[in-house]
């Protein structure tokens, strides 16, 4: 563990043990939450800190959500390619490093699996070209749910297979940069997802997907690979950075994570290298620290829905990170799909 995460870590165990736990609140026990509930705008983190005689600030609410995917994106790249704004999103908010992909760890299902909420069985997508004539992933994704809601659903992909994890009718934009997969653009996923943020959005995907273009070409973990995580977390910053310039960064739900990790050039195997990801979230109504909670990637589209009041379909296999807003947590829940460890 590097200095900077012991750092975090200490900086989480001090800041709960400055904090009342939730059992020992003289507040009603809590209820674990089930799969359907919504968030309350009028609820308050049970670790409220601030005495009796203070006048909380109330929270602002999750207007929008954006969820950042770096594709190929090993935890521990992290900190190796200088990724400060994702940094920066860890230190002021909720991750886990071990959050833990779908078999297989390949980039069209897990980034199903990611915006699906279900595992490989129920969206069916366990192929990795783009192959129009297989259709979509099956069952209701979150840009469904949040395109019924009325909210403006924004999709910006590096990959053009990337079209099949969601209808042309639940996007109210969808761009795709690269009909290979091999084709490398410094500039125009950066570019779209800023302008898109500047149009205002719902519910924003931005797939930034050279990590792993060099991966494959130079080795998972290499100075080059690095280089462009690098590069990309800058262009992060850059659309924080427009998020605040538009007076919408207090309002908007942060989640940056990634479809699978890599070894050697490749990736896709059950290997703990490929299966394992970052999760990091940020945002109103988001506690900090590191997370306890086994995190799988379904859990993204539920966190999503969760935070933005959509209703979670029961199908859905992903469960809301409950543990990054404060709220109880059901450990007996696994979350993950069947057959695949952990
Ligand atoms: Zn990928």
């Amino acid at each position: 563990m590097t200095k900077h995460f012991r750092f975090l870590t200490l900086f989480t165990i001090l800041l709960h043990a400055c904090q009342p736990s939730a059992s020992l609140a003289p507040t009603p026990a809590p209820v674990i939450p089930t799969a359907t509930l919504t968030p309350s705008p009028s609820l308050a983190p049970p670790t409220q800190t601030l005495p009796p005689t203070s006048t909380p600030e109330p929270l602002p609410n999750i207007e929008r959500v954006l969820i950042v995917s770096f594709d190929g994106l090993r935890p521990d790249a992290i900190e190796a390619a200088n990724m400060d704004s994702t940094m920066e999103l860890m230190q002021t908010g909720a991750y886990t490093l071990t959050a833990q992909t779908i078999d297989p760890s390949l980039t069209l299902p897990a980034h199903s699996s990611m915006l699906v909420g279900t595992c490989p069985a129920k969206h069916i997508v366990r192929w990795n070209v783009y192959v129009p004539e297989n259709g979509f992933a099956l069952g209701s994704d979150i840009f469904d749910l949040a395109h019924a809601a009325g909210l403006r659903t924004v999709f910006v992909t590096g990959k053009e297979k990337l079209r099949q994890v969601t209808e042309p009718t639940s996007t109210d934009f969808f761009e795709f940069i690269d009909r290979t997969d091999k084709i490398q653009d410094k500039t125009t996923v950066l570019r779209l997802a800023l302008d898109q943020i500047a149009q205002g959005f719902g519910l924003m995907f931005v797939h930034f997907a050279e990590g792993d273009i060099e991966g494959h070409n130079k080795g998972w973990m290499s100075r080059a690979q690095l280089d462009v995580y690098g590069r990309e977390d800058r262009g992060l910053g850059s659309m924080i950075q427009t998020l605040k310039d538009k007076g919408m960064y207090e309002t908007t739900l942060i989640i940056v994570t990634s479809d699978h990790g890599g070894h050697d050039s490749t990736h896709g195997t059950g290997l703990p290298d490929d299966m394992t990801i970052p999760w990091v979230i940020n945002g109103p109504r988001i506690l900090p620290g590191e997370l306890q909670t086994q995190v799988h990637i379904m859990d993204t589209a539920a966190t999503a829905a969760f935070a933005l009041g959509l209703p979670i379909p029961p199908e859905w296999d992903g469960i809301p990170v409950y543990e990054a807003f404060g709220l109880p947590v059901d450990f007996t829940r696994n979350g993950g799909c069947a057959g695949v460890t952990p």
